[in-house]
């Protein structure tokens, strides 16, 4: 489909067409069937998703936005990219998922938004976030950029929030290179959320040699469309998930038997309710406390990394450790950027996520998609970096 796409000559659906559907339009309703949801918008990344998604509750400056403080910086450069506030909430220590009592805790009348994020092989607990945030008033907006295809009650993650916001970059579980979706629950939030993603413009019916893009103006956008060539390989990718992410999750599965035998130092890290059915992008393991006393995550994770030929990583920095995440370097977000903001954004103890970024290591999904041999090669590996650690090889 990709090349087909190619030579057809309209790589966008900012470009008239043959008089068929543009691909991304075809897209969006294939992935909207696939979630079970009325409407998704096609967009051009998983950020840009993001930012959409604040754009379409109308949030911006004086307003504030919760969102875990153990995601990747776009969770939260989103809410400055609108103006507002990202308010940093810890996360459950073993799921790294917003914690609810956080949220809770931190809801003021300025809050507008709740960003959950379903971290690397878990699900947030959306019961419990759902309930405090509907009883706030304030919206959900679920990121699934880690979470293609993961349930929570056999409805699909991403249909739960008021917004979901999907990444299609090259390293997640349905990958474009690069590419967004959202997912949106009306009529109303559809035709405004095409908009907002197309200078203002909507649909129009695809008749050849036409623009398939209408302008309507209700609110104003910017050009965040996705190309043809990134819809046409999503497309093709999408039939291909669900059996993907069940070949994962029984690998990982086997995983979880094997080391509570031989290795029950280490698990796999796994979403505690059973309401959940987690899509795994990052496979978590869980280092056992006793373990670390006697080296440290890094050397463990080179030590895998070099036993495996694979990268074996540890987590991204937390938001208020991260080197990527300083609002203060950029003119457009000092105005959130005060003093009191920064103590309102950053000015308390995240216990839940220093323990869960102190003992956690992480393995992409890719390293799931092969036999029982590859399972057995990450026993061996962990078996073997077990007694180097108790050998006193690996010390701190
Ligand atoms: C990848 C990712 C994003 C950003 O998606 P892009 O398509 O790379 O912009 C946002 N949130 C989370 C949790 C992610 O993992």
């Amino acid at each position: 489909m990709l090349l087909s796409a190619l030579r057809d000559g309209r790589w966008t659906v900012s470009w008239p067409g043959s008089g068929q559907a543009s691909l991304e339009r075809q897209f969006a309703r294939r992935f909207a069937e696939y979630l079970g949801a009325s409407h998704t918008i096609a967009v051009d990344h998983g950020s840009g998703a993001l930012v959409l998604a604040l754009e379409l509750l109308d949030v911006g400056p004086g307003d504030e936005v919760i969102v875990p403080a153990m995601t990747w910086v776009a969770t939260a450069s989103a809410v400055l990219r609108v103006g507002a506030l990202p308010v940093l909430a810890d996360v459950d220590p073993d799921s790294g998922c917003i914690s609810p009592d956080a949220v809770a805790a931190l809801i003021s009348p300025r809050t507008r938004a709740v960003i959950c994020v379903h971290l690397a092989c878990t699900v947030a607990d959306l019961d419990d976030l759902l309930a405090i945030a509907s009883g706030a008033g304030v919206h959900v907006i679920e990121d699934v950029a880690q979470a293609h295809g993961g349930r929570w009650r056999g409805r699909r993650l991403g249909t739960w929030g008021t917004i979901g916001a999907f990444s299609f970059q090259s390293g997640k579980v349905l990958a474009a290179g690069e590419g967004g979706a959202l997912v949106v629950g009306s009529e109303d939030e559809w035709s405004r959320g095409l908009q907002l993603r197309a200078d203002a413009r909507t649909y129009a019916e695809p008749l050849p040699g036409a623009m398939e893009l209408v302008e309507r103006g209700d609110v104003i956008g910017a050009n965040r469309t996705m190309s043809e060539l990134h819809a046409a390989i999503l497309l093709d990718r999408l039939p291909h998930l669900d059996a993907e992410n069940m070949h994962r999750d029984a690998q990982a599965a086997l995983l979880s038997r094997v080391l509570a035998e031989q290795a029950p130092w280490v698990r796999v890290v796994r979403p505690a309710s059973p309401y959940a059915q987690r899509s795994i992008y990052e496979l978590a393991l869980r280092v056992d406390r006793r373990v670390l006393d006697r080296t440290s995550l890094e050397r463990m994770s080179c030590a895998l990394t070099a036993e495996l030929q694979r990268s074996v990583y540890i987590t991204d920095a937390p938001l208020f450790d991260s080197l990527l995440f300083r609002p203060h370097t950029l003119g457009r977000y000092r105005a959130a950027w005060t003093q009191e903001g920064l103590a309102r954004s950053f000015g308390r103890q995240f216990p839940g996520t220093v323990a869960y970024a102190a003992s956690t290591l992480l393995i992409h999904h890719s390293a799931l998609l092969g036999d029982e041999r590859d399972v057995k090669d990450l026993v061996d590996a962990l078996l073997k970096v077990g007694r180097a650690i108790d050998d006193g090889q690996l010390a701190r």
